[in-house]
């Protein structure tokens, strides 16, 4: 079938989304132009930040292609103390980024969740209620994502990564602590729990098929996502993977996956949040400009304190490592201009997608 006739269909197959992955020239064109007027039409071209805090480099686990994995010696591990994270928080908060991301490696202890959840509160009342707030701390027991929801999270990110399973396990050592069903139940509890739920996955790893993205795709659809964030497989010296580098796609292809990746899935789920990742950044200069302009509504500017930027490095070459919160914030501006878009400040920016999902609950 011709590209044509898939971008005219309401539900696209496995198959269409592998023509589309593999389309060239004019027919990539068309998959742009037509995801490009999607976004326009139902997001507009606005842009919401979600200021990005880094907290801690810290994790219990070993995903084979993570630059933070425990096993990784070569790390200058850090955690920003509570006040440095309430600072973060106030200049996003003063600057009207309108929500912050908190991220860092993967912990479960009775005292870290008890921390976050006395973060989250603090954070509220330092804002006034006003600064949104997503979590992206890995897998918990749903009692855990239920208290954090209660202190005021109302968005999570958990990327699966990789939706086949065993693809999944080829990029992650074989125990319990990297279970598959593990991640995905933490996925339904989050869901269920009422959070705007995010997931995505790595595009250009080793071993990674059309067929797997493809699935990625229909994945993200069936489960009803309100949240998408994607990046290329960029590979980092110090993890296991890297072995697999010689055999990897060139770096501009996993790019070029990547934007497609993202203006499919605007086409598939018209109304979610999807986040131009830094990624793309550290193979184009302009790569997230590129993904705003073909589907992306959310950029994360970060604001974790520049002395510690350096120690989260999941891949090589992270870009805007050495920038201050404030270079970072008019960097983006114009970057965001440059796509013929405009920053929406002091708003959520949640996503459309999912007050239609819960309306219809
Ligand atoms: S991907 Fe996440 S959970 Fe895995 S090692 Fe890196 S920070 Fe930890």
């Amino acid at each position: 079938m011709s590209i044509s006739k898939i971008l005219e269909k309401d539900i696209l197959s496995g198959e269409d989304i592998i023509t589309l992955l593999s389309s060239r020239d004019e027919n990539r064109t068309l998959l742009f132009k037509k995801s490009a007027e999607i976004k326009e039409k139902i997001i507009g071209k606005k842009v919401w930040f979600r200021g990005l805090i880094e907290f801690s480099n810290v994790c219990s686990k070993d995903c084979l292609y993570c630059g933070i994995r425990k096993g990784n010696k070569n790390l200058k591990r850090y955690s920003l103390s509570d006040e440095e994270i309430l600072t973060a928080a106030k200049f996003a908060y003063d600057n009207l980024y309108g929500s912050i991301a908190l991220q860092s490696g993967e912990l479960e202890s009775p005292v870290i969740a008890d921390r976050i959840e006395n973060l989250i509160y603090k954070i509220k009342a330092l804002s006034k209620g006003e600064l949104g707030i997503t979590l992206s701390v890995g897998e918990q027991n749903p009692e855990i994502y239920q208290k954090w929801f209660e202190a005021g999270a109302h968005r999570y990110l958990l990327r699966i990564e990789a939706t086949n399973e065993s693809l999944y396990r080829k990029i992650h050592p074989g125990n319990k602590k990297h279970d598959f069903r593990r991640r995905l139940e933490c996925l339904k509890s989050l869901q269920d729990i009422g959070y705007q739920t995010g997931t995505g996955v790595m595009i250009g790893l080793p071993f990674q098929t059309m067929d797997d993205l493809a699935s990625d795709l229909l994945f993200m659809k069936e489960f009803n996502i309100d949240m998408c964030g994607m990046g290329p497989y960029i590979e980092h010296a110090d993890t296991p993977l890297m072995i697999y580098a010689a055999d990897l796609l060139p770096l501009k292809e996993r790019f070029d996956l990547t934007l497609k990746m993202i203006a499919i899935i605007r086409i598939m789920m018209k109304d979610i949040n999807i986040v131009a990742a830094t990624a793309l950044q550290a193979i184009d200069p302009v790569g997230r400009e590129k993904a705003i302009k073909i589907g992306a509504n959310i950029i994360m500017p970060n604001i974790t304190p520049g002395r510690y930027r350096d120690s989260y490095k999941l891949y090589d070459n992270k870009p805007c490592t050495d920038e201050s919160a404030e270079d970072c914030q008019s960097c983006l501006e114009a970057r965001v201009s440059l796509a013929d878009s405009e920053i929406v400040y002091g708003e959520w920016g949640d996503s459309q997608h999912y007050d239609k999902r819960r309306k219809s609950i």
